[in-house]
């Protein structure tokens, strides 16, 4: 059905898309179980359904091979194995004939079990993950059977807005900016993984509309302003002639913050900040140097988990973080060690299903509960210090006895190295990300024994506020600007500070354009954000003094109580500054 007008949602990734709609929704793969008199038309069924199925995931692999890489293709060569094993199929043909079943029964009925005889191999991650493989197959197998079309993001070849009810964070992978012009989605929030994707893949994306899956048709013509975070259903062609304007006037701002891919970062009365990009993959870091970023100040390398079909090896761990730092070359690269759960699932992890995934067995407490990843992890990125800038940073901690461990962890390791003769940096820095209030509490006693905090906003504000950042209904409570949050940065930037240390920050609010004149004010040293914010962050703080903007902060932690009144605070601050 579709709806006139418009739909609001929150902006996750700037920009402005005008095309067709690309549904991706899940499919009606339902059927009834029913007795068959002809086996043989049964069997036939199911031999064309898997010569179909064949063919749809070779044009995936060959699809996602060209535009993604070897390694995203790589799933697709696993299906393949499942789809021609004659083991699975060759039961499933038994079992029609036997019972007498039809082909989508005999199938689900084959494919379950399989499913759960390898899932419940728990300490086997590769078996494992021929369960999710399976799942995969059997589901493509039985919508050839069905004649149910499943949509495959991969196999997009023609320019569109993907609609969906959410997007995993490997959906959003797979997706190619050449013809995906845009992304909405019903739920998720500014902080969730796929809206960081989307900047990082500058894709424009409009996230938590509650309400666009159910309000566009495949195909039909939709405006995505994600800059205003709106979405425009039937637009006419005055209101496409009006957003195609807009988008060549954005067009021409991203060209005057690009003269700028050079100069330092600089506040007007001559104030240094180091202005870093986030990254997810190794591949990012082309966006980085194009955005001329002061260097990296979060590497998200759980992707490297996630891109993979079993834990990725010591060596591939090592080249990626290898290749990371030599293209940076002596820029600071802080190496996040991996941040498994909450909405980032590994298919050869299983881990227990939760009440609380953000408030679960995550990141650090995998690590030092699951020591054998966590030490490979740390072989690969101290053999590769010596190739660059390298600073390794801990998730999720709580305690000094978590940083205690992990550290210990990591000079063990060290000291392993060095006996088996391998050459390790002996000025590699060590810290922490502080994304939880305990931490930001005690930041004054952490400060003494690491040597920088990394302030991670998207979850330090979740757990300040107790508002679960996917979840769009409470997405008002997401509020960088609170006075409470600003006190707790305040106290991790001075405690650092007091102790001769530094504080970045990585979290979605340093690339915040409010937040910015704030955080230089309360003494932030790095910011770090989308590689595609760094340059018009430049800009800004190019505008503002210094000086100032330690009176705004001394004024908004002080004497504000509201989010509304710091932001007409900020507000007045840069009309000021840009008169
Ligand atoms: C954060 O929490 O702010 C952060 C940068 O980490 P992530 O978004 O990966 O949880
Ligand atoms: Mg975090």
């Amino acid at each position: 059905m579709s709806n006139m007008g418009k739909i609001k949602g929150i902006a996750a990734s700037d920009g402005i898309a005008i095309a067709p709609v690309y549904l991706l929704t899940e499919p009606d793969l339902s059927f009834e179980k029913v007795a068959v008199n002809d086996v043989d038309h049964e069997v036939n069924r199911l031999e064309q359904a898997i010569v179909q199925a064949t063919s749809e995931i070779t044009t995936i692999r060959d699809i996602a091979k060209q535009t993604l890489g070897q390694e995203e293709a790589q799933v697709f060569e696993a299906h393949l194995l499942v789809v021609q094993d004659p083991e699975l199929m060759d039961q499933v043909k038994t079992l029609i004939k036997d019972e007498k079943m039809n082909a989508e029964a005999a199938l689900k009925q084959v494919s379950d079990m399989f499913v759960a005889m390898f899932a419940a191999m728990e300490d086997n991650p590769y078996m494992q993950e021929r369960a999710a493989d399976i799942k995969d197959v059997s589901e493509r197998v039985l919508a050839a059977l069905l004649g149910v079309k499943l949509p495959s993001p991969a196999t997009i070849a023609e320019e569109v807005i993907v609609i969906a009810y959410d997007l995993t964070p490997s959906d959003t992978a797979q997706l190619n900016k050449d013809y995906v012009k845009a992304f909405v989605t019903n739920i998720g929030g500014r902080t969730s993984h796929s809206a960081i994707m989307a900047r990082s893949l500058e894709i424009p994306a409009i996230v938590g509309t509650k309400t666009i899956v159910d309000s566009v048709e495949d195909g039909q013509v939709i405006i995505v302003d994600a800059l205003e975070g709106q979405v425009i259903l039937n637009p006419t062609q005055a209101e496409i002639e009006e957003y195609q304007a807009k988008a060549s006037e954005y067009q021409a701002l991203r060209q005057e913050w690009a003269k700028l891919v050079s100069a330092p970062s600089v506040t007007k009365d001559g104030h240094r900040v180091e202005l870093a990009a986030n990254i997810g993959t190794p591949k990012d870091v082309t966006g980085v140097l194009e955005n001329g970023a002061d260097g990296i100040g979060l590497y998200r390398t759980e992707f490297l988990y996630m891109d993979s079909v079993d834990f990725p090896s010591e060596d591939d761990q090592f080249q990626a973080y290898k290749t990371v730092l030599e293209s940076m070359g002596d820029k600071g690269v802080v190496v996040r060690t991996m941040d498994i759960g909450g909405d980032k699932k590994l298919p050869y992890l299983p881990l227990p299903e939760e009440l609380n995934p953000f408030l679960g067995y995550r990141a650090i407490r995998i690590s030092l509960d699951r020591q054998d990843m966590f030490k490979t992890q740390l072989r690969a990125l101290l053999r590769a210090s010596v190739y660059g800038n390298l600073r390794i940073m801990f998730p999720m901690i709580a305690t000094l006895s978590e940083f205690r461990k992990a550290k210990q962890l990591l000079l063990d390791i060290k000291a392993e190295l060095v006996a088996e003769g391998v050459e390790v940096s002996d000025s590699v820095q060590v810290g922490i990300m502080i994304e939880i209030p305990a931490a930001a509490v005690l930041a004054h006693q952490f400060a003494k024994e690491v040597d920088f905090f990394s302030i991670g906003t998207n979850d330090l504000i979740q757990y300040t506020m107790a508002a679960d950042r996917m979840n769009e209904r409470v997405s008002y409570l997401y509020q960088p600007y609170n006075p409470s949050i600003l006190t707790l940065i305040k106290h991790v930037i001075d405690s650092s500070h007091a102790e001769g240390k530094w504080t970045g920050m990585c979290g979605e609010m340093a690339g915040d354009q409010t937040a910015v004149p704030l955080l230089l004010g309360l003494g932030l040293d790095e910011f770090s954000m989308s590689a595609t914010s760094v340059l018009k962050t430049r800009s800004l703080i190019a505008k503002l003094n210094l000086t100032d903007m330690q009176r705004l902060a001394e004024k908004a932690v002080n004497d504000c109580q509201t989010v509304e009144e710091v932001q007409a605070l900020v507000a007045e601050a840069v009309a000021k500054a840009q008169a």
